[in-house]
């Protein structure tokens, strides 16, 4: 199985990814834990180029090109191998977060976005998808409380608005493959949420 998490700034992700890999641990199934944009050394190489704060301003298309340059490596060099040994993949962040970020965030139209998901992945998509969903100024103050901040980081509530929005759209529009987590919840009830729905998925 394929299953990504995503969210905005500071809903608790990285937690709750390795929440996750200790349940499907506990449960016996051997586990791929992954990220993007990064995931192999040269992706991660492309995260650098992406998440550097610089003067110059970064076309829309630049980022979204990269972006897919990194998921393309990641997903042909390290995904579909452990997918196909039989491990189950946990990634955190995958093309949702293209929808979210360059297509609400930057505003890239959802057809380019779809053009080059095709050209990268072919008919490859998550199974299940764990979206953590807080209001953004919950979860921009704690990103800010842990120091500098990326490029992306640096944008305003607005722009998080429109992520967080796009999310919710596309987790609204197909429920069996999406899940919404409200990740406002205290950090224990996010976590049990989150081992219930990975103990049900491994039935
Ligand atoms: O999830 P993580 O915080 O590691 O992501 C690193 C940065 O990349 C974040 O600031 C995130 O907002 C940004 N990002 C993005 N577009 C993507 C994936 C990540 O802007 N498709």
């Amino acid at each position: 199985r394929f299953i990504t998490f995503e969210g905005t700034e500071g809903v608790g992700k990285s937690t709750q990814m390795k929440n996750a890999a200790a349940t499907l641990e506990s449960l016996g199934i051997d586990c791929l834990v992954t990220r993007e944009p990064g995931g192999t050394p040269m992706a991660e190489n492309i995260r650098e180029l992406l998440l550097a704060p610089r003067e110059e301003s970064v076309h829309e298309m630049t980022e979204l090109l990269l972006m897919f340059a990194a998921r393309a490596q990641h997903l042909h060099t390290h995904i579909l191998p452990a997918l196909d040994a039989g491990k189950w993949v946990l990634c955190d962040r995958f093309t949702d977060a293209t929808f979210a970020y360059q297509g609400g965030g930057r505003g890239v139209s959802k057809e380019r976005i779809s053009v080059l998901e095709t050209l990268v992945q072919g008919d490859v998509r998550p199974d299940h998808v764990i979206l953590l969903d807080a209001p953004v100024e919950t979860g921009m103050a704690r990103a800010k409380k842990r120091g500098e901040l990326d490029r992306f980081e640096q944008e305003d509530v607005d722009f998080f608005q429109r992520i967080r929005e796009s999310y919710l759209e596309r987790a609204t529009a197909a429920p069996g493959q999406y899940h919404i987590v409200n990740a406002a919840l205290p950090l224990e009830q996010v976590s049990a949420s989150v081992a219930a729905l990975l103990t049900a998925l491994a039935k």
